[in-house]
């Protein structure tokens, strides 16, 4: 970054800030991560002067040679990393991917069912400020008031009383796993797609630690840099390319595509324009590091992490929405401690421990407010903190939530999550 500091002084010294606030917080926010110095290094590389529309070896842009080996390492790595028979690794963002599967799944106005924004599913999932909400019919299931836990049998009842199109699963804000086959035949029953968003869960996917969507899904969508701690960006995979045929959706034309064809018209030109090759030969490299013994490792450990968390707070008096988690993250209902989700995340952040306010199913106070706070494991793990150090993390969170705005505490609290941070290193590349 030597360039930098000297080019652009203002520029590096919010840089350097940055770095330094990741380098010295605790980072808990559950779809963040670290990525390593290698993917970063790949993002600032040359590779941004590229325009590349098409695909490998079908470009509209000449001297391609070059980024088409990048992209075709991506899809490989990722095709192997999923065993998928197909992958698309253009998609900017977790959101643009997934409206390249509207696009190749869904006409306006047909009928979506996926997971209420309010009981831990995301924005593109129907949401009505949300282009999915704006441009199609969104419909909900949810999860049961006693246990938080999605019951299947409403599903069904619910998509034989709307008959929807397309029927979404995945979340970011819910800490339990899916029975994919369940949600397969409550699909092939009412006739339609099946749609899973990992955007979370790929990493934990990835290496067997979540039950796997592809050999059940017509499509998959995730992000690229939340467990799966890659570069910012995301990706479609599908499992069975051959069996998965959209006949008339596809082509006015009547010739039957396979999915893979239409999602990769629906990316390139349905809905993008030339892809990020920096970002594509990123997410190459994170799949590289996804590959390796190490990684799975890493997301057994996530999943450790959060349920050492989880039995923390409830060991504390905290009431975690579905009693406990199955994956990385954990959401706590903070009703019962007389608190909101703004105060606790207002004060928390004061301590340099970073999380986020957060709706909880039923909630009964605005999305500004909320009742919840999310806290998930991937980031500090990465910095490699285990079982005990996120045991400390929840006594210091609860050292702070028990006289919110003290501070006395707040600067004590303070004093020892920055001298864990430095006990695991994170980033020395800018400041150093
Ligand atoms: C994060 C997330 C997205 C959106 O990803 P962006 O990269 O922020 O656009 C989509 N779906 C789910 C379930 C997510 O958690």
């Amino acid at each position: 970054m030597d360039s930098l500091k000297t080019h652009d002084p203002e520029l590096y010294g919010y840089l350097e800030q940055e770095t330094e606030r990741q380098n010295l917080n605790f980072e808990l926010i559950a779809s963040e991560n670290f990525a390593s110095r290698a993917t970063i290094e790949a993002m600032g590389s040359v590779l941004t002067n590229k325009y590349a529309e098409g695909y490998p070896g079908k470009r509209y842009y000449g001297g391609c040679e070059h980024v088409d080996k990048v992209e075709d390492l991506a899809r490989n790595r990722a095709k192997k990393l999923f065993n998928a028979d197909w992958v698309n690794v253009q998609p900017h963002s977790g959101a643009s991917a997934n409206a390249a599967v509207y696009l190749a799944f869904m006409k306006p106005g047909e009928t979506l069912l996926g997971l209420d924004l309010a009981h831990g599913g995301h924005l593109t999932h129907g949401s009505p400020v949300n282009f999915s909400g704006i441009t199609y019919n969104a419909e909900f299931y949810g999860v049961e008031k006693e246990t938080g836990h999605i019951n299947l049998d409403k599903v069904l009842e619910k998509a034989k009383k709307v008959k929807p199109k397309m029927i979404s699963i995945g979340a970011s804000a819910y800490p339990r796993d899916f029975d994919y086959k369940v949600f397969r035949e409550i699909a092939d029953e009412v006739g339609a797609f099946l749609w899973m968003d990992m955007a979370h869960t790929a990493g934990l996917i990835a290496t067997g630690e979540l039950n796997d969507p592809l050999p059940w899904s017509d499509v998959i969508s995730t992000t690229t840099h939340k467990t799966l701690r890659g570069p910012r960006g995301g990706m479609i995979l599908v499992g069975n390319d051959g069996e998965n045929k959209l006949g008339v959706v596809a082509s006015k034309s009547g010739r039957v595509k396979n999915v893979s064809e239409v999602l990769d018209s629906a990316v390139f030109p349905g809905s993008q324009g030339g892809p990020l090759m920096h970002v594509i030969a990123a997410k190459a490299v994170a799949f590289g590091e996804a590959l390796q013994p190490e990684f799975k490792t890493y997301q057994k450990q996530v999943k450790t992490n959060a349920k050492r968390m989880a039995e923390e707070f409830m060991n504390r008096g905290y009431k975690l929405v579905s009693d406990g988690t199955d994956n990385h993250l954990i959401l706590v209902d903070l009703r019962n401690k007389g608190l909101t989700g703004k105060i606790a995340e207002e004060s928390l952040d004061k301590a340099g421990i970073t999380v986020n306010k957060n709706m909880v199913p039923f909630d009964t106070e605005s999305p500004f407010v909320t009742s919840g706070i999310r806290i998930g494991t991937p980031a500090l793990t990465t910095r490699g903190f285990e079982e005990d150090e996120f045991s400390e993390v929840v006594r210091l969170i609860d050292l702070i939530l028990q006289k919110p705005g003290d501070e006395s505490i707040i600067t004590s609290v303070k004093g020892d999550v920055q001298a864990m941070c430095k006990n695991f290193p994170l980033y020395d590349f800018i400041t150093a």
